[in-house]
């Protein structure tokens, strides 16, 4: 089967600094992965290891510096164009940012409409906004006429994801897509995109830092850590059998693969950020308990381990190395 979405080596670099001091920093280091149709593949890591960036160079907010983006190979309505503007769409963090409070809600929703020209009357429009409303769980009815001020965050969440399906979209990137909503529903977002994923066989880029949710929502899992993927693959596996130190820290942080809790909060942010970005070896040799000498002066290869791809000194004896793709 083709994949509906791949990246090859997928880099971003950022300059920082002064032009005598300038700092390099690979916020995404040759990152590999390739989703199918139907399917959830999720970016996991704390903030600041490459997810968003990643995402925003699929979406084009960002030119990469090198590497490929492969969009629906094999696709019947395949065209570059098209495939920006339709096959791909976006549901970001927090929906309040993504109305405006002085506008009715029902605008944004008929200016999709519009701008693709997807109905030739107001009936029709208003049939096929209804009918993408009725899959996330509301109606033209409750919408019609509304202010963003008079919904919750679940439910503008949901208004953002049935706008985003207007378009019938192959590829949805979701960006912590429950992270500002109240915890009670964040879970009917999540089956949410599991009925999507499943009844619409659409696939589903999901970044987040919370692996509860992306254990749940199942597929495959890529453990970002400053720019580099240290662990890939089915999400049970990586999950409940972590290979990598750095998933082993970031499993021990929530309580069990249980979607209704919340993470202890054992893993903070970095302050140290910067100084990860910049280090030689390993990127997460500065805070692995299991560190050796080696780690501080080379980047280890990443090998496949019983069908997990794992990017760790400890692991090049016992796997093969995966080869980078050209
Ligand atoms: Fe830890 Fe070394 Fe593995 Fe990095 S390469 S995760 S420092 S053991």
């Amino acid at each position: 089967m083709q994949p509906i979405l791949e990246t090859r080596n997928l880099t971003k670099v950022f300059h920082r600094g002064s032009l005598l001091a300038r700092d390099r920093i690979v916020a995404v280091d040759n990152v590999t992965f390739s989703m199918q149709r139907g399917e959830v593949f999720t970016l996991a890591g704390e903030s600041g290891c490459g997810k968003t960036t990643t995402a925003r160079m699929i979406l084009g907010f960002e030119q990469p510096t090198s590497g490929e983006i492969i969009y629906g190979k094999g696709e019947e309505r395949w065209h570059p164009r098209v495939w920006f503007s339709q096959r791909i769409q976006a549901v970001f963090q927090n929906p309040f940012e993504t109305f405006n409070p002085l506008r009715k809600v029902e605008g944004y929703l008929f200016e999709t409409v519009n701008h693709y020209k997807l109905a030739s009357s107001k009936a029709e429009a208003e049939e096929l906004i209804n009918s993408k409303l009725e899959a996330v769980g509301l109606s033209y009815g409750e919408v019609a006429g509304r202010y963003p001020s008079e919904f919750s965050g679940g439910q503008l969440q949901r208004i953002s994801i049935a706008r985003s399906l207007l378009v019938d979209p192959s590829v949805l990137i979701a960006d912590e897509p429950v992270s500002m909503v109240d915890a009670s529903i964040r879970m009917s977002i999540v089956n949410l995109f599991r009925r999507l994923r499943d009844e619409l066989d659409m696939g589903i880029l999901y970044i987040t830092h919370d692996l509860a949710t992306a254990y749940y929502l199942g597929g495959q899992i890529a453990i970002m850590f400053r720019g580099n993927t240290m662990e890939m693959g089915p999400v049970q596996e990586v999950l409940t059998n972590p290979r990598h130190p750095y998933t082993q820290l970031l499993r021990e942080s929530i309580p069990e693969a249980d979607p209704e809790k919340k993470w202890r909060g054992r893993i903070s942010i970095a302050e140290t950020e910067q100084e990860e970005y910049l280090r030689e070896g390993c990127k997460f040799a500065g805070r692995c308990p299991q560190v050796m000498e080696i780690c501080k002066k080379q980047v280890p290869e990443l090998v496949d381990v019983d069908g997990v791809q794992v990017k760790c000194h400890l692991y090049v004896d016992r796997g093969s190395v995966h080869e980078e793709v050209s």
